[in-house]
């Protein structure tokens, strides 16, 4: 009986440990909709960005190369 019970509370641990490890924020560029793990985001003036074309505000007009994004 407690293997059962024992086992869910390992797995909800697990998951929780996760989240808390990865934290992700939506792309500072207003039009771009990509999410983007903080640790892997290209910085520039504190905010967290997608992609080069985003932190430099796509001064060629290139989009972030994101599918589904088109800013
Ligand atoms: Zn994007
Ligand atoms: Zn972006
Ligand atoms: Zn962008």
């Amino acid at each position: 009986m407690n293997n059962c019970s024992d086992v869910s509370i390992i797995e909800k641990s697990i998951l929780v440990k996760t989240m808390a490890t990865v934290t992700q924020m939506k792309c500072a560029c207003d039009a771009c909709v990509c999410i983007v793990a903080i640790e892997d985001a290209v910085k520039k003036d504190g905010k967290n960005y997608c992609s080069e074309a985003c932190a430099n505000g796509h001064p060629n007009g290139e989009n972030c190369g994101h599918q589904g994004c088109d800013c």
